[in-house]
């Protein structure tokens, strides 16, 4: 996809924040660029370990299935090499255990394919195909904390300190022709871009307050399981506890649990476990009773989805943009973050041939063209956040509640249905948009589905059990 001949439209493009999101900016603008240089505070480990720029990599990262198929457009063969070096290739629909407030859904066998890895072992794989890339260079342990503009106001570099710890280190100016923004959840540009005179982007946030504990156990040899992953999802509002376990690389499975409206999962070893036992579904607590653990429990509570609308400004400085997470961050329990990175990055890509010779009009183009490519994701993460007790942010419109009951009649007739089950999985991992759960054949069965269920509540109302009749005598 960004294969190509080499279009020059600037010297130096310089990238803050070289994780997933700007590894891929980088990508895209050394076609663009003689040289592109990543900025991290972090130092990239040679090898895939944690690192503290990144605290969500402790946590189960699950790549999309349209995430991996892209991602092996921008580098061919990336799949072959994360599964060479451990990742465990799974057919999602024949291994990967799912189940649904109504019970496990069926499993056979499909083409949809997925390698599961930590995401320490992705980040590694992609900065490597990276390092390969001549434009390209690394420069870590320094932050960036300003823009720097040119005499006309455009762009014209970054104004970076040593991450030495102290405030008071002297910066130093990075120029460039082109400076991209990935510095994640955290991102400083709209203070930045008040710094410089223009309006910082609204935001809206919606937080279901929900908070992940994972820990790394040994995958047991025999394991009693015909599954390699489990998936049990929260289902507000009724279920507001779930659970994966991923099978990764060095033989290790990741468990992370996920509790929405603030029933977080417990860090200490007790409560980890017993907090499986109030799963609707004891799988996950069964699978983990006996394996054993290899490292600490490690708590994580900021996953509000966060969408800050740099599309609705009324300008932008020429030269620069902003990607993932410092634009879009969902509640990681969708698992999207690092798909929308790899879709952004072909986004950018889309926008450069058309405007990379109007570098004027370029910032703004692209921010419109990435809102619209977040729009499905966030839709579908905040679709399921609303329902959260507790939740907080900006109200769905009343549509959504005839939506939610819908939804609700697809993942009771998940478990029974295989078309069904295909097509919400293929929506789940963007493969599909949303409007395929509603196509003739689905909406039908659905619709089926929902009548029946009202004929029985109404059959229920009218004639409630002897039981319930002497309990309320009884009071
Ligand atoms: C708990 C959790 C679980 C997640 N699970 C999933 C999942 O299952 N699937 C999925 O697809 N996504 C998941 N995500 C989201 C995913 O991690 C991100 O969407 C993805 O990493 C892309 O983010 P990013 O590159 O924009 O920013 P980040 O990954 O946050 O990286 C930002 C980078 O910028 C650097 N940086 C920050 N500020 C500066 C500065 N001023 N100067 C220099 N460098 C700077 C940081 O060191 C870091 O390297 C999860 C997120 C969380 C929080």
């Amino acid at each position: 996809m960004v294969q190509g001949t080499l279009q020059q439209h600037g010297n130096h493009a310089v990238v803050i924040g070289g994780s997933m999101a700007g590894m891929l900016a980088a990508r895209v603008l050394a076609e663009h660029f003689a040289h592109v240089t990543i900025v991290d505070r972090d130092h990239w480990p040679a090898e895939p370990e944690f690192r503290a720029g990144v605290p969500q990599g402790r946590h189960v990262h699950i790549f999309l299935a349209r995430g991996q198929q892209v991602l092996e457009q921008i580098f061919p063969g990336i799949g072959a090499k994360v599964i060479a070096a451990g990742a465990v290739p799974i057919d999602i629909l024949n291994d990967l255990q799912y189940y649904s407030g109504t019970g496990a859904a069926p499993r056979f066998p499909s083409a949809l394919r997925l390698y599961l890895s930590s995401r320490p072992l992705l980040e590694t794989l992609v900065q490597q195909e990276l390092a390969r890339q001549p434009a390209i260079t690394f420069r870590p342990g320094v932050e960036a904390v300003a823009l720097v503009t040119d005499d006309a106001g455009r762009v014209a570099g970054v104004e970076l300190r040593p991450r030495t710890g102290t405030v008071a280190a002297p910066t130093e100016t990075l120029a460039a022709d082109f400076v991209v923004d990935a510095s994640g959840r955290d991102s400083r540009a709209p203070q930045w871009l008040t710094a410089l005179g223009y309006d910082s982007p609204t935001q809206t946030t919606v937080d279901s307050h929900l908070g992940y504990a994972s820990r790394i156990y040994r995958r047991p040899a025999d394991a009693g399981q015909d599954w390699q992953a489990l998936l049990i999802p929260e289902q507000a509002p009724a279920i507001l506890r779930g659970g994966v376990i991923w099978p990764v690389e060095d033989d290790q499975w990741i468990v992370t649990l996920a509790g929405s409206g603030g029933d977080y999962p417990p860090t200490d070893d007790a409560g980890f476990l017993d907090y499986t036992r109030g799963m609707v579904h004891q799988a996950l607590y069964t699978a983990i009773k006996d394996a054993e653990p290899l490292s600490p429990i490690y708590g994580y509570r900021r996953t509000a989805n966060q969408l800050r609308h740099y599309e609705r400004l009324k300008r932008l400085p020429a030269n620069f943009i902003v990607v993932g997470d410092a634009v879009c961050a969902f509640n990681p329990v969708y698992g999207q973050g690092m798909t929308a990175a790899v879709l952004g990055a072909v986004v950018l890509q889309g926008c450069w041939q058309r405007y990379g010779r109007d570098r004027a009009a370029l910032p703004l183009q692209f921010q419109r063209a990435l809102a619209r490519s977040n729009t499905t994701p966030w839709l579908l993460a905040t679709g399921s956040d609303f329902r959260v007790p507790g939740v907080e942010g900006a109200l769905p419109p009343r549509s959504a509640r005839l939506t939610h009951r819908y939804l609700d009649g697809v993942l009771e007739l998940i478990t029974r249905d295989r078309e069904i089950y295909t097509t919400f999985i293929q929506v789940a991992h963007l493969l599909k948009p949303p409007t395929a759960l509603f196509r003739p054949t689905i909406a039908a069965k659905v619709g089926w589905h929902l009548l029946r269920q009202r004929g029985k509540a109404a059959r229920a109302d009218e004639n409630p059990p002897a039981t319930k009749q002497h309990e309320a005598h009884d009071q």
